[in-house]
């Protein structure tokens, strides 16, 4: 009888070719071919990946084509999640969001920059070394506002990396100084900004646009921000907020939308899906589907298409705050290799309804990647690597992470 060691095992390199002819849904069959020898998809065979239920051959092809760009490698980052305001001008309009105040409304908000220096300094003699920084478009605070508040956030920790405002937000504030959107980036960029994350994308047809945001840059102005902001050397992330009206062809029309201009910038560093929330917002009451969420089912084939279709974008995140610790783990045999942070305290999605814990620690982030059989690299903002020496490191209960139970929290 053979013997089976590492050596005589197939490279990873040779698993999918030896399951081409065994997915269970033979339409993959074509699609294995074309992942195998690293041809790009196009939107039917998108169309087919949508309409699968083979998610375990879904997956088997997302973990190969991560695979080839990562190894197994899962990057993460101890990173903090700071939201200065949640005054927002779209808070009627924005139909999906739960996160959005007016001014004069209850549980609206806004911080002086001294606040926002007093939340930061939750980083000092922590291993932070990224401010994820987003919140509403407030009427009446301007540029000054967050270039005064990077410069300040720089001085007292410059250790850290600023990750800041979504491509709405820029445009916001073009609109208030009337200025133009390069003009906004640079001044940013000079404050001490590194990269833009990749809210406000939510789905970009038009359609969907009229009825889930209506008033929200559109989906081409979105893509026209993220192109400047890589012109000057702003890179950023981009995401798809999937699970509401849209359907598989507006999602692979979003898809479209971001591998073509990454053809065009290689700017984008890490492609996000992010799962509709459905509590407290007008969307999910019109839908009746408050109380309901989007299924482990849809959230890996998320992962896994994305990771397949955006062959040119090296990252695809799991946000665990979003799906639950538990979800994102699996996630990282679909196609992912890059885990949401420590975030230390999510407001947005936690006020629509994610019942995850605020925070995972460190050493959870460590574990959990390596509980999955995945080799943990801590990353910079710029997915440079900063740590994958993890000797020491105490890991909570056994060597193994368990994230609690789901609790319920207010923001
Ligand atoms: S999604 Fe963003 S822009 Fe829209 S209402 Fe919420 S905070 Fe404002």
């Amino acid at each position: 009888m053979a013997t089976t060691t590492s050596d005589t095992l197939p490279p990873p390199a040779q698993v999918l070719p030896l399951a081409i002819g065994r997915f269970r849904d033979a339409l993959l069959h074509p699609i294995a071919e074309k992942v195998a020898t690293g041809q790009r998809l196009d939107a039917a065979d998108a169309r087919v990946l949508y309409a699968t239920n083979d998610l375990i051959g879904l997956g088997t092809l997302a973990d190969f084509a991560n695979h080839r760009i990562n190894g197994e490698r899962v990057f993460f980052s101890a990173n903090q999640h700071i939201n200065p305001t949640n005054v927002c001008i779209l808070r009627h309009t924005c139909v999906f969001c739960s996160y959005a105040r007016l001014a004069k409304e209850e549980g609206a908000y806004t911080r002086t920059l001294e606040e926002v220096y007093q939340e930061a300094e939750q980083a000092r003699g922590a291993p932070t070394r990224e401010f994820h920084i987003v919140g509403g478009l407030h009427p009446k605070l301007g540029l000054s506002y967050y270039t005064d508040m990077i410069r300040g956030l720089k001085e007292r920790h410059p250790q850290v990396q600023i990750k800041a405002l979504t491509a709405v937000e820029i445009a916001h504030l073009a609109r208030i100084e009337k200025s133009g959107i390069a003009e906004v980036l640079q001044r940013l960029k000079d404050a001490g900004l590194t990269s833009l994350p990749g809210g406000g994308a939510e789905v970009f047809s038009t359609a969907v646009r009229a009825t889930i945001a209506e008033r929200k840059l559109t989906g081409a102005e979105w893509i026209a921000v993220h192109r400047v902001a890589h012109g000057l050397g702003i890179p950023s992330n981009c995401t798809m907020l999937y699970g509401h009206v849209e359907t598989a062809d507006d999602r692979i029309e979003h898809l479209t939308m971001l591998r073509d201009l990454q053809d065009e910038t290689g700017g984008f560093l890490t492609y996000i899906p992010l799962a509709y929330h459905t509590e407290h917002n007008e969307l999910g009451v019109s839908l009746g589907r408050v109380g309901s969420a989007t299924t482990g089912f849809e959230d890996l084939k998320n992962i896994a298409i994305g990771r397949l279709f955006l062959d040119n974008i090296p990252h695809v995140k799991t946000h665990w705050p979003m799906v639950t610790p538990f979800m994102s783990q699996i996630a990282l045999a679909f196609g992912c290799d890059d885990v949401e942070g420590t975030v230390v305290y999510e407001r947005v999605y936690h006020e629509a309804g994610a019942h995850t814990d605020m925070q995972l620690p460190y050493e959870g982030l460590v574990a959990l990647i390596r509980d999955a059989g995945k080799v943990p690299v801590e990353r910079d903002s710029l997915y440079q690597s900063l740590r994958e020496d993890f000797t020491g490191l105490v890991i909570p209960r056994g060597g193994t992470h368990r994230p609690g139970l789901p609790v319920v929290h207010s923001a």
